[in-house]
Protein backbone atom coordinates (compact mmCIF):
# COMPACT_ATOMS: atom_id res chain seq x y z
CA UNK A 1 0.00 0.00 0.00
CA UNK A 2 1.51 3.59 -1.32
CA UNK A 3 0.32 5.05 2.26
CA UNK A 4 3.49 4.20 3.68
CA UNK A 5 6.15 6.65 1.62
CA UNK A 6 7.27 8.70 4.32
CA UNK A 7 7.34 12.81 3.21
CA UNK A 8 9.80 14.48 2.60
CA UNK A 9 11.01 18.31 3.28
CA UNK A 10 9.20 20.87 1.21
CA UNK A 11 11.33 21.64 -1.57
CA UNK A 12 12.07 25.04 -3.26
CA UNK A 13 13.35 25.19 -7.30
CA UNK A 14 14.36 28.86 -8.26
CA UNK A 15 15.17 29.60 -11.44
CA UNK A 16 19.19 28.83 -11.41
CA UNK A 17 17.80 25.72 -11.12
CA UNK A 18 18.20 23.30 -13.81
CA UNK A 19 15.04 21.55 -12.94
CA UNK A 20 12.64 24.94 -13.14
CA UNK A 21 12.08 24.71 -17.22
CA UNK A 22 10.22 21.14 -15.90
CA UNK A 23 8.16 22.41 -13.52
CA UNK A 24 7.11 25.39 -14.58
CA UNK A 25 4.41 24.22 -17.29
CA UNK A 26 2.43 21.81 -17.45
CA UNK A 27 1.13 19.64 -20.08
CA UNK A 28 0.20 22.13 -22.90
CA UNK A 29 2.93 23.32 -23.99
CA UNK A 30 1.47 26.79 -24.95
CA UNK A 31 1.21 28.31 -20.62
CA UNK A 32 4.84 28.82 -18.98
CA UNK A 33 4.85 30.50 -16.08
CA UNK A 34 7.98 32.74 -14.52
CA UNK A 35 7.73 32.53 -10.99
CA UNK A 36 10.18 33.39 -8.33
CA UNK A 37 10.39 30.25 -7.17
CA UNK A 38 8.27 26.75 -7.39
CA UNK A 39 7.65 25.01 -4.17
CA UNK A 40 7.19 21.14 -3.79
CA UNK A 41 5.51 19.83 -0.88
CA UNK A 42 4.50 16.72 0.69
CA UNK A 43 2.33 17.28 3.46
CA UNK A 44 -0.61 19.31 4.34
CA UNK A 45 1.12 21.27 6.97
CA UNK A 46 4.15 22.40 4.12
CA UNK A 47 1.44 23.41 1.59
CA UNK A 48 -0.27 25.73 4.74
CA UNK A 49 3.33 27.34 5.31
CA UNK A 50 4.20 27.77 1.42
CA UNK A 51 0.59 29.62 0.95
CA UNK A 52 1.52 31.62 4.43
CA UNK A 53 5.02 32.70 3.05
CA UNK A 54 3.41 33.85 -0.35
CA UNK A 55 0.57 35.36 1.11
CA UNK A 56 2.81 37.36 3.60
CA UNK A 57 5.01 38.33 1.20
CA UNK A 58 2.20 39.32 -0.93
CA UNK A 59 3.07 37.56 -4.37
CA UNK A 60 0.43 35.67 -6.32
CA UNK A 61 0.18 31.96 -5.95
CA UNK A 62 -1.01 28.90 -7.75
CA UNK A 63 -1.50 25.41 -7.75
CA UNK A 64 -0.85 22.48 -9.70
CA UNK A 65 -1.58 18.81 -9.30
CA UNK A 66 -1.35 16.79 -12.28
CA UNK A 67 -0.24 19.68 -14.81
CA UNK A 68 -3.23 18.86 -17.07
CA UNK A 69 -5.11 21.94 -16.99
CA UNK A 70 -6.36 23.13 -20.71
CA UNK A 71 -5.89 27.01 -20.20
CA UNK A 72 -3.41 29.36 -18.36
CA UNK A 73 -5.23 28.92 -14.93
CA UNK A 74 -1.77 27.21 -13.19
CA UNK A 75 1.20 28.66 -15.42
CA UNK A 76 0.88 32.22 -16.42
CA UNK A 77 3.02 34.96 -16.35
CA UNK A 78 1.14 36.77 -13.24
CA UNK A 79 1.81 34.43 -10.66
CA UNK A 80 4.96 34.81 -8.56
CA UNK A 81 5.18 31.03 -6.55
CA UNK A 82 3.39 27.62 -7.78
CA UNK A 83 2.64 25.38 -5.37
CA UNK A 84 3.39 22.09 -6.78
CA UNK A 85 1.50 18.86 -5.38
CA UNK A 86 2.75 15.88 -7.10
CA UNK A 87 4.47 14.44 -4.67
CA UNK A 88 1.59 14.52 -2.31
CA UNK A 89 -0.11 11.09 -3.77
CA UNK A 90 -0.99 9.01 -1.52
CA UNK A 91 -4.14 6.55 -1.30
CA UNK A 92 -5.11 4.62 1.67
CA UNK A 93 -8.22 3.80 3.52
CA UNK A 94 -8.96 6.22 6.99
CA UNK A 95 -10.58 4.45 9.24
CA UNK A 96 -11.51 7.89 11.34
CA UNK A 97 -13.40 9.16 8.43
CA UNK A 98 -14.62 5.61 7.42
CA UNK A 99 -13.61 6.53 3.78
CA UNK A 100 -11.03 6.55 1.50
CA UNK A 101 -8.52 9.26 2.00
CA UNK A 102 -6.78 10.67 -1.66
CA UNK A 103 -3.97 13.45 -1.95
CA UNK A 104 -4.57 15.41 -4.39
CA UNK A 105 -1.80 15.03 -6.16
CA UNK A 106 -2.57 11.80 -6.64
CA UNK A 107 -2.86 10.71 -10.47
CA UNK A 108 -6.14 8.68 -11.87
CA UNK A 109 -3.49 5.70 -12.00
CA UNK A 110 -2.33 6.05 -8.40
CA UNK A 111 -6.27 5.70 -7.78
CA UNK A 112 -7.46 3.20 -10.11
CA UNK A 113 -4.66 0.56 -9.25
CA UNK A 114 -4.61 1.32 -5.63
CA UNK A 115 -8.51 1.58 -4.99
CA UNK A 116 -8.75 -1.49 -7.03
CA UNK A 117 -5.82 -4.24 -6.08
CA UNK A 118 -6.33 -2.98 -2.65
CA UNK A 119 -10.27 -2.78 -2.33
CA UNK A 120 -12.21 -4.19 -4.94
CA UNK A 121 -13.44 -0.60 -5.38
CA UNK A 122 -13.11 2.60 -7.97
CA UNK A 123 -13.73 6.41 -8.35
CA UNK A 124 -16.40 6.60 -11.84
CA UNK A 125 -13.06 8.91 -12.83
CA UNK A 126 -11.73 10.02 -16.27
CA UNK A 127 -9.71 8.57 -19.31
CA UNK A 128 -6.28 9.21 -19.11
CA UNK A 129 -4.17 7.78 -16.54
CA UNK A 130 -1.70 10.97 -15.54
CA UNK A 131 -4.71 13.21 -14.63
CA UNK A 132 -4.63 14.71 -11.40
CA UNK A 133 -7.40 14.74 -8.74
CA UNK A 134 -6.54 18.26 -7.57
CA UNK A 135 -8.36 19.56 -11.00
CA UNK A 136 -10.27 16.60 -12.00
CA UNK A 137 -12.26 16.08 -8.60
CA UNK A 138 -12.91 19.94 -8.18
CA UNK A 139 -14.50 20.06 -11.94
CA UNK A 140 -16.91 17.19 -11.19
CA UNK A 141 -14.53 15.01 -13.21
CA UNK A 142 -16.31 12.07 -14.71
CA UNK A 143 -15.43 9.05 -17.18
CA UNK A 144 -16.50 5.78 -18.49
CA UNK A 145 -18.17 4.24 -15.71
CA UNK A 146 -20.16 7.47 -15.06
CA UNK A 147 -23.32 6.47 -16.81
CA UNK A 148 -23.47 3.59 -14.33
CA UNK A 149 -21.95 4.65 -11.43
CA UNK A 150 -22.85 8.78 -11.20
CA UNK A 151 -19.56 11.50 -11.05
CA UNK A 152 -16.60 10.92 -9.25
CA UNK A 153 -17.69 14.19 -6.98
CA UNK A 154 -20.95 12.19 -6.60
CA UNK A 155 -18.85 9.51 -3.74
CA UNK A 156 -17.24 12.80 -2.36
CA UNK A 157 -17.32 12.94 1.58
CA UNK A 158 -14.71 15.56 2.55
CA UNK A 159 -12.28 17.63 1.36
CA UNK A 160 -9.23 19.01 3.78
CA UNK A 161 -8.27 22.59 2.07
CA UNK A 162 -5.76 25.42 2.87
CA UNK A 163 -7.29 28.23 3.06
CA UNK A 164 -6.79 32.28 3.72
CA UNK A 165 -8.86 34.48 5.93
CA UNK A 166 -9.82 38.03 5.24
CA UNK A 167 -6.72 38.89 8.09
CA UNK A 168 -4.24 37.03 5.85
CA UNK A 169 -3.89 33.95 7.95
CA UNK A 170 -3.34 30.15 6.13
CA UNK A 171 -5.43 27.75 7.81
CA UNK A 172 -6.20 24.05 6.90
CA UNK A 173 -10.11 23.21 7.36
CA UNK A 174 -11.91 20.20 6.78
CA UNK A 175 -15.25 20.10 5.16
CA UNK A 176 -17.81 17.05 4.31
CA UNK A 177 -20.72 17.11 3.19
CA UNK A 178 -22.51 16.46 6.96
CA UNK A 179 -26.03 18.41 7.39
CA UNK A 180 -24.98 19.39 10.69
CA UNK A 181 -21.34 20.54 8.64
CA UNK A 182 -20.59 24.28 9.26
CA UNK A 183 -18.26 24.18 6.32
CA UNK A 184 -20.55 21.74 4.75
CA UNK A 185 -20.67 25.10 1.50
CA UNK A 186 -16.96 24.48 1.24
CA UNK A 187 -17.46 20.78 0.27
CA UNK A 188 -20.38 21.78 -1.84
CA UNK A 189 -18.15 23.58 -3.93
CA UNK A 190 -15.79 21.24 -4.32
CA UNK A 191 -17.87 19.23 -5.94
CA UNK A 192 -17.93 20.77 -9.80
CA UNK A 193 -16.52 24.50 -9.24
CA UNK A 194 -13.32 24.00 -10.87
CA UNK A 195 -9.60 23.83 -9.34
CA UNK A 196 -8.37 26.97 -8.27
CA UNK A 197 -11.18 29.17 -6.54
CA UNK A 198 -11.02 28.66 -3.00
CA UNK A 199 -8.04 27.02 -1.54
CA UNK A 200 -5.71 24.23 -1.95
CA UNK A 201 -7.14 21.30 -1.69
CA UNK A 202 -4.42 18.94 0.55
CA UNK A 203 -6.73 15.74 0.87
CA UNK A 204 -9.84 14.14 -0.81
CA UNK A 205 -11.75 11.41 1.32
CA UNK A 206 -14.54 9.25 -0.97
CA UNK A 207 -17.61 7.60 0.41
CA UNK A 208 -20.43 6.93 -1.50
CA UNK A 209 -23.84 8.21 0.39
CA UNK A 210 -24.98 4.78 -0.17
CA UNK A 211 -22.28 3.00 1.84
CA UNK A 212 -23.71 0.82 4.74
CA UNK A 213 -21.27 -0.85 7.04
CA UNK A 214 -17.99 0.62 7.73
CA UNK A 215 -15.67 -1.80 5.28
CA UNK A 216 -13.35 -0.41 2.92
CA UNK A 217 -14.35 -3.02 0.03
CA UNK A 218 -18.25 -1.48 0.74
CA UNK A 219 -17.61 2.07 0.74
CA UNK A 220 -17.31 2.97 -2.80
CA UNK A 221 -19.23 1.19 -5.92
CA UNK A 222 -17.03 -1.99 -7.39
CA UNK A 223 -16.40 -1.54 -11.30
CA UNK A 224 -17.01 -4.87 -13.54
CA UNK A 225 -14.99 -7.70 -13.28
CA UNK A 226 -14.71 -7.66 -16.67
CA UNK A 227 -15.86 -4.94 -19.99
CA UNK A 228 -16.68 -5.79 -23.05
CA UNK A 229 -13.97 -3.54 -25.49
CA UNK A 230 -14.54 -2.63 -29.37
CA UNK A 231 -13.11 0.16 -31.31
CA UNK A 232 -14.78 0.42 -34.64
CA UNK A 233 -12.82 2.86 -37.13
CA UNK A 234 -14.65 3.44 -40.27
CA UNK A 235 -12.31 4.80 -43.24
CA UNK A 236 -12.43 8.49 -44.26
CA UNK A 237 -11.74 7.76 -47.76
CA UNK A 238 -14.84 5.42 -48.11
CA UNK A 239 -16.77 8.35 -45.78
CA UNK A 240 -19.93 10.22 -47.68
CA UNK A 241 -21.46 13.41 -46.16
CA UNK A 242 -24.82 11.26 -46.40
CA UNK A 243 -22.63 8.34 -44.07
CA UNK A 244 -21.73 11.20 -41.62
CA UNK A 245 -24.87 12.65 -41.03
CA UNK A 246 -26.42 9.48 -40.77
CA UNK A 247 -23.78 8.61 -37.86
CA UNK A 248 -23.52 11.78 -36.03
CA UNK A 249 -28.05 11.37 -36.19
CA UNK A 250 -27.83 8.07 -34.71
CA UNK A 251 -25.12 8.79 -31.93
CA UNK A 252 -27.16 11.88 -30.90
CA UNK A 253 -31.03 9.34 -31.21
CA UNK A 254 -29.21 7.01 -29.25
CA UNK A 255 -28.09 9.21 -26.48
CA UNK A 256 -31.82 11.18 -26.12
CA UNK A 257 -33.29 7.84 -25.63
CA UNK A 258 -31.02 5.79 -23.45
CA UNK A 259 -29.75 8.39 -21.04
CA UNK A 260 -32.17 7.93 -18.40
CA UNK A 261 -30.78 6.71 -15.03
CA UNK A 262 -33.01 3.24 -15.28
CA UNK A 263 -31.80 2.72 -18.40
CA UNK A 264 -30.13 -0.92 -19.06
CA UNK A 265 -27.45 1.24 -21.29
CA UNK A 266 -26.37 2.62 -18.31
CA UNK A 267 -23.91 0.08 -18.53
CA UNK A 268 -22.41 1.20 -21.77
CA UNK A 269 -20.66 4.11 -22.58
CA UNK A 270 -18.89 5.31 -26.04
CA UNK A 271 -16.69 7.66 -27.25
CA UNK A 272 -17.52 9.07 -31.30
CA UNK A 273 -14.31 10.42 -31.76
CA UNK A 274 -14.72 12.24 -35.21
CA UNK A 275 -10.62 12.68 -36.39
CA UNK A 276 -10.06 15.81 -39.06
CA UNK A 277 -10.09 13.74 -42.65
CA UNK A 278 -6.46 13.98 -42.63
CA UNK A 279 -6.27 11.76 -40.00
CA UNK A 280 -7.89 8.78 -42.03
CA UNK A 281 -10.62 7.65 -39.59
CA UNK A 282 -13.40 8.22 -37.27
CA UNK A 283 -13.62 5.99 -34.62
CA UNK A 284 -16.59 4.45 -32.18
CA UNK A 285 -14.89 3.44 -28.69
CA UNK A 286 -17.27 1.47 -26.86
CA UNK A 287 -16.89 -0.08 -22.80
CA UNK A 288 -19.91 -1.99 -21.27
CA UNK A 289 -20.05 -4.00 -18.27
CA UNK A 290 -19.43 -7.78 -19.51
CA UNK A 291 -20.97 -9.36 -16.18
CA UNK A 292 -24.85 -8.11 -16.50
CA UNK A 293 -27.30 -9.69 -18.15
CA UNK A 294 -27.46 -10.02 -22.02
CA UNK A 295 -24.33 -8.05 -22.01
CA UNK A 296 -23.16 -9.06 -25.18
CA UNK A 297 -26.68 -8.23 -26.90
CA UNK A 298 -26.58 -4.98 -25.24
CA UNK A 299 -23.30 -4.16 -26.92
CA UNK A 300 -24.26 -5.52 -30.32
CA UNK A 301 -27.23 -3.39 -30.43
CA UNK A 302 -25.55 -0.10 -29.48
CA UNK A 303 -22.89 -0.64 -32.53
CA UNK A 304 -25.71 -1.98 -34.53
CA UNK A 305 -27.77 1.52 -33.92
CA UNK A 306 -25.15 4.08 -34.35
CA UNK A 307 -23.88 2.10 -37.09
CA UNK A 308 -27.51 1.52 -38.85
CA UNK A 309 -27.34 2.95 -42.84
CA UNK A 310 -23.93 4.14 -42.61
CA UNK A 311 -22.03 2.49 -45.51
CA UNK A 312 -18.76 3.02 -44.32
CA UNK A 313 -19.18 0.70 -41.43
CA UNK A 314 -17.15 -2.72 -41.50
CA UNK A 315 -19.59 -5.55 -41.72
CA UNK A 316 -19.77 -7.32 -39.59
CA UNK A 317 -19.42 -5.29 -37.34
CA UNK A 318 -16.00 -6.30 -35.03
CA UNK A 319 -16.81 -8.96 -31.94
CA UNK A 320 -15.81 -6.99 -28.77
CA UNK A 321 -13.27 -7.89 -26.76
CA UNK A 322 -13.29 -9.14 -23.07
CA UNK A 323 -11.25 -7.99 -20.60
CA UNK A 324 -10.33 -7.53 -17.15
CA UNK A 325 -11.75 -3.88 -16.02
CA UNK A 326 -8.70 -2.74 -14.72
CA UNK A 327 -6.50 -3.79 -17.83
CA UNK A 328 -9.18 -2.01 -20.28
CA UNK A 329 -8.63 0.86 -18.27
CA UNK A 330 -5.19 1.15 -18.11
CA UNK A 331 -5.03 0.21 -22.00
CA UNK A 332 -7.11 3.38 -22.87
CA UNK A 333 -6.03 5.68 -20.54
CA UNK A 334 -1.96 4.97 -21.67
CA UNK A 335 -1.91 4.19 -25.22
CA UNK A 336 -3.04 7.47 -27.14
CA UNK A 337 -0.19 9.05 -27.51
CA UNK A 338 -1.68 12.16 -28.52
CA UNK A 339 -2.89 13.29 -25.21
CA UNK A 340 -0.20 11.76 -23.71
CA UNK A 341 2.68 13.33 -25.38
CA UNK A 342 3.76 16.64 -23.36
CA UNK A 343 5.27 18.21 -25.66
CA UNK A 344 2.32 19.01 -27.71
CA UNK A 345 0.44 22.50 -27.74
CA UNK A 346 -3.22 22.45 -27.45
CA UNK A 347 -6.75 24.15 -27.57
CA UNK A 348 -9.64 22.77 -26.36
CA UNK A 349 -13.56 23.78 -26.66
CA UNK A 350 -16.42 22.20 -24.57
CA UNK A 351 -20.54 22.21 -24.56
CA UNK A 352 -22.73 19.91 -22.72
CA UNK A 353 -25.77 18.55 -25.08
CA UNK A 354 -29.33 17.79 -24.03
CA UNK A 355 -30.26 16.47 -27.83
CA UNK A 356 -28.01 15.77 -30.43
CA UNK A 357 -26.83 17.76 -33.49
CA UNK A 358 -29.41 19.87 -35.70
CA UNK A 359 -28.83 19.37 -39.33
CA UNK A 360 -27.30 22.56 -39.51
CA UNK A 361 -24.65 21.74 -37.02
CA UNK A 362 -23.80 18.23 -38.87
CA UNK A 363 -23.41 19.81 -41.72
CA UNK A 364 -20.48 22.55 -39.88
CA UNK A 365 -18.96 19.33 -38.32
CA UNK A 366 -18.80 17.90 -41.56
CA UNK A 367 -17.52 20.77 -43.41
CA UNK A 368 -14.69 21.93 -40.93
CA UNK A 369 -13.61 17.66 -40.20
CA UNK A 370 -13.19 17.59 -43.99
CA UNK A 371 -11.68 21.49 -45.19
CA UNK A 372 -8.23 21.45 -46.89
CA UNK A 373 -7.67 24.95 -45.64
CA UNK A 374 -6.23 22.83 -42.45
CA UNK A 375 -4.66 19.97 -42.41
CA UNK A 376 -3.60 18.77 -39.28
CA UNK A 377 -4.30 15.19 -38.48
CA UNK A 378 -4.63 15.42 -34.61
CA UNK A 379 -7.65 17.81 -34.68
CA UNK A 380 -10.91 16.51 -33.58
CA UNK A 381 -14.56 16.58 -32.02
CA UNK A 382 -14.99 14.01 -29.93
CA UNK A 383 -18.02 12.96 -27.92
CA UNK A 384 -18.01 12.14 -24.37
CA UNK A 385 -21.07 9.69 -22.74
CA UNK A 386 -23.08 11.26 -19.98
CA UNK A 387 -26.68 11.21 -18.72
CA UNK A 388 -27.84 7.63 -17.02
CA UNK A 389 -26.80 7.74 -13.28
CA UNK A 390 -25.39 11.57 -13.44
CA UNK A 391 -28.96 12.35 -14.22
CA UNK A 392 -30.18 10.92 -10.97
CA UNK A 393 -28.86 13.47 -9.04
CA UNK A 394 -30.30 17.12 -8.48
CA UNK A 395 -28.19 19.72 -10.58
CA UNK A 396 -28.03 22.18 -6.82
CA UNK A 397 -27.16 18.64 -4.80
CA UNK A 398 -23.66 19.45 -6.14
CA UNK A 399 -21.71 22.25 -8.13
CA UNK A 400 -21.98 20.18 -11.25
CA UNK A 401 -24.85 21.38 -12.50
CA UNK A 402 -24.51 19.58 -16.16
CA UNK A 403 -27.36 16.83 -15.07
CA UNK A 404 -29.42 17.10 -17.64
CA UNK A 405 -26.37 16.85 -20.85
CA UNK A 406 -27.00 13.19 -22.42
CA UNK A 407 -23.29 13.51 -24.19
CA UNK A 408 -20.57 16.39 -23.88
CA UNK A 409 -18.39 17.68 -26.88
CA UNK A 410 -14.83 18.05 -27.05
CA UNK A 411 -13.16 19.89 -29.83
CA UNK A 412 -9.20 20.11 -29.61
CA UNK A 413 -5.93 20.04 -31.82
CA UNK A 414 -2.65 19.10 -30.49
CA UNK A 415 0.28 20.54 -32.82
CA UNK A 416 3.85 21.51 -31.59
CA UNK A 417 5.45 24.44 -33.16
CA UNK A 418 4.17 27.78 -32.40
CA UNK A 419 4.34 28.91 -35.91
CA UNK A 420 1.15 26.80 -35.86
CA UNK A 421 -0.34 28.16 -33.57
CA UNK A 422 -2.84 30.65 -35.62
CA UNK A 423 -4.03 28.34 -37.22
CA UNK A 424 -5.15 25.88 -34.83
CA UNK A 425 -6.72 28.60 -33.25
CA UNK A 426 -8.27 29.68 -36.06
CA UNK A 427 -9.85 25.84 -36.39
CA UNK A 428 -11.14 25.48 -32.85
CA UNK A 429 -12.96 28.80 -33.04
CA UNK A 430 -14.27 28.69 -36.67
CA UNK A 431 -15.72 25.12 -36.48
CA UNK A 432 -17.49 26.29 -32.65
CA UNK A 433 -18.41 29.56 -33.73
CA UNK A 434 -20.65 28.28 -36.42
CA UNK A 435 -21.84 24.99 -34.29
CA UNK A 436 -23.63 27.91 -32.08
CA UNK A 437 -24.03 30.24 -34.06
CA UNK A 438 -27.53 30.62 -33.59
CA UNK A 439 -26.81 31.18 -29.92
CA UNK A 440 -24.32 33.53 -30.00
CA UNK A 441 -21.35 31.44 -30.94
CA UNK A 442 -21.84 29.36 -27.52
CA UNK A 443 -23.84 26.38 -26.25
CA UNK A 444 -26.57 28.18 -24.42
CA UNK A 445 -28.10 26.31 -21.36
CA UNK A 446 -31.36 25.71 -23.24
CA UNK A 447 -33.46 23.03 -24.62
CA UNK A 448 -31.08 21.79 -26.73
CA UNK A 449 -27.33 22.80 -24.76
CA UNK A 450 -26.31 23.22 -21.92
CA UNK A 451 -23.32 25.03 -21.30
CA UNK A 452 -19.98 24.03 -20.83
CA UNK A 453 -17.82 22.27 -18.69
CA UNK A 454 -15.70 24.05 -16.55
CA UNK A 455 -12.72 21.11 -16.43
CA UNK A 456 -12.38 21.44 -20.20
CA UNK A 457 -11.87 25.66 -19.95
CA UNK A 458 -11.82 27.90 -22.89
CA UNK A 459 -11.07 32.22 -21.70
CA UNK A 460 -12.60 32.75 -25.27
CA UNK A 461 -16.32 32.21 -23.96
CA UNK A 462 -15.54 35.10 -21.51
CA UNK A 463 -14.70 37.23 -24.50
CA UNK A 464 -17.07 39.75 -26.13
CA UNK A 465 -15.50 38.82 -29.57
CA UNK A 466 -16.26 34.94 -29.75
CA UNK A 467 -19.24 35.00 -27.41
CA UNK A 468 -21.73 37.41 -28.52
CA UNK A 469 -24.61 36.05 -26.12
CA UNK A 470 -25.92 37.77 -23.19
CA UNK A 471 -24.76 34.67 -21.31
CA UNK A 472 -21.67 35.22 -19.23
CA UNK A 473 -19.08 31.89 -19.07
CA UNK A 474 -19.83 31.98 -15.47
CA UNK A 475 -23.38 30.84 -16.21
CA UNK A 476 -22.09 28.84 -18.90
CA UNK A 477 -19.92 26.78 -16.98
CA UNK A 478 -21.99 26.90 -13.40
CA UNK A 479 -26.00 27.86 -14.79
CA UNK A 480 -28.30 28.50 -11.83
CA UNK A 481 -25.23 27.39 -9.29
CA UNK A 482 -22.83 30.40 -9.89
CA UNK A 483 -24.37 33.27 -6.76
CA UNK A 484 -23.96 30.39 -4.13
CA UNK A 485 -20.49 30.24 -5.53
CA UNK A 486 -19.94 33.60 -5.14
CA UNK A 487 -21.25 33.42 -1.38
CA UNK A 488 -18.63 30.64 -1.03
CA UNK A 489 -15.54 33.04 -2.50
CA UNK A 490 -16.38 35.54 0.16
CA UNK A 491 -16.85 33.22 3.01
CA UNK A 492 -13.63 31.44 2.34
CA UNK A 493 -11.56 33.33 0.30
CA UNK A 494 -12.30 37.02 1.07
CA UNK A 495 -9.20 38.64 -0.72
CA UNK A 496 -9.32 36.45 -3.47
CA UNK A 497 -5.89 34.86 -3.09
CA UNK A 498 -7.10 31.72 -5.26
CA UNK A 499 -7.24 33.48 -9.26
CA UNK A 500 -7.19 32.78 -12.46
CA UNK A 501 -8.92 34.10 -15.55
CA UNK A 502 -11.75 32.58 -15.26
CA UNK A 503 -12.29 31.93 -11.60
CA UNK A 504 -15.36 32.81 -9.55
CA UNK A 505 -15.26 36.18 -8.91
CA UNK A 506 -15.98 37.78 -5.62
CA UNK A 507 -19.86 39.34 -5.31
CA UNK A 508 -20.33 42.84 -6.34
C1 LIG B 1 -5.42 14.02 -21.80
C2 LIG B 1 -6.54 14.50 -20.93
C3 LIG B 1 -7.65 13.66 -20.71
C4 LIG B 1 -8.72 14.08 -19.91
N1 LIG B 1 -9.78 13.24 -19.72
C5 LIG B 1 -10.80 13.64 -18.91
C6 LIG B 1 -11.90 12.78 -18.66
O1 LIG B 1 -11.97 11.66 -19.17
N2 LIG B 1 -12.89 13.22 -17.85
C7 LIG B 1 -12.84 14.47 -17.26
O2 LIG B 1 -13.76 14.79 -16.49
N3 LIG B 1 -11.81 15.30 -17.50
C8 LIG B 1 -10.79 14.92 -18.30
N4 LIG B 1 -9.76 15.78 -18.53
C9 LIG B 1 -9.79 17.12 -17.93
C10 LIG B 1 -9.20 17.10 -16.53
O3 LIG B 1 -10.18 16.64 -15.62
C11 LIG B 1 -8.80 18.55 -16.16
O4 LIG B 1 -7.79 18.97 -17.04
C12 LIG B 1 -8.33 18.66 -14.71
O5 LIG B 1 -8.56 19.97 -14.23
C13 LIG B 1 -6.86 18.32 -14.57
O6 LIG B 1 -6.45 18.34 -13.23
P1 LIG B 1 -4.89 18.36 -12.91
O7 LIG B 1 -4.74 18.34 -11.44
O8 LIG B 1 -4.20 17.31 -13.71
O9 LIG B 1 -4.45 19.75 -13.56
P2 LIG B 1 -3.69 21.03 -13.01
O10 LIG B 1 -3.20 21.71 -14.25
O11 LIG B 1 -2.69 20.71 -11.98
O12 LIG B 1 -4.87 21.89 -12.37
C14 LIG B 1 -6.07 22.16 -13.06
C15 LIG B 1 -6.89 23.23 -12.33
O13 LIG B 1 -7.16 22.81 -11.00
C16 LIG B 1 -6.54 23.66 -10.06
N5 LIG B 1 -5.94 22.81 -9.03
C17 LIG B 1 -4.98 21.87 -9.20
N6 LIG B 1 -4.70 21.28 -8.03
C18 LIG B 1 -5.51 21.84 -7.10
C19 LIG B 1 -5.67 21.64 -5.71
N7 LIG B 1 -4.92 20.73 -5.07
N8 LIG B 1 -6.58 22.39 -5.04
C20 LIG B 1 -7.32 23.33 -5.70
N9 LIG B 1 -7.19 23.56 -7.03
C21 LIG B 1 -6.30 22.81 -7.73
C22 LIG B 1 -5.55 24.51 -10.81
O14 LIG B 1 -5.47 25.79 -10.25
C23 LIG B 1 -6.17 24.57 -12.20
O15 LIG B 1 -7.14 25.60 -12.23
C24 LIG B 1 -8.68 15.37 -19.33
C25 LIG B 1 -7.57 16.21 -19.55
C26 LIG B 1 -6.52 15.79 -20.34
C27 LIG B 1 -5.35 16.71 -20.57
Amino acid sequence: MNHHKPPAAARTVHPTDPRYGELVSGMNQRWTARPDHVTLVSTAQQTREAVQEAVRAGKRVSVRSGGHCYENFVSNADVKVIIDLRDMNRVYWDPAHRAFAVEAGATLADVYEELYLGHGVVLPAGFCYSVGMGGHITGGGFGLLSRQLGLTVDHLYAVEVVTVDAHGRARLVTATRERHDPRRELWWAHTGAGGGNFGIVTRFWFRSPRARTGAPGEALPKPPAEVLLSSVALPWSEITEEDFTRLVHNHGTWYEDNSAPDSPYTALAGYLIMNHRQNGTIALITQSDATVPGAAALHADYLAALTDGVKAAPRPLPAPRRLPWLRATRMLGTSVTMLTDTTLRGDHKSACMRRGFTDDQVATLYKHLTTTDYTNRNAQAVLHPYGGRIAAVDNAATASSHRETVFKLLLQTFWSDPAQDAANLAWTRGIYGDLFAATGGVPVPDRRTDGCYVNYPDTDIGDPAFNTSAVPWSTLYYKDNYPRLQRVKAAWDPRDIFRHAQSVRLPG
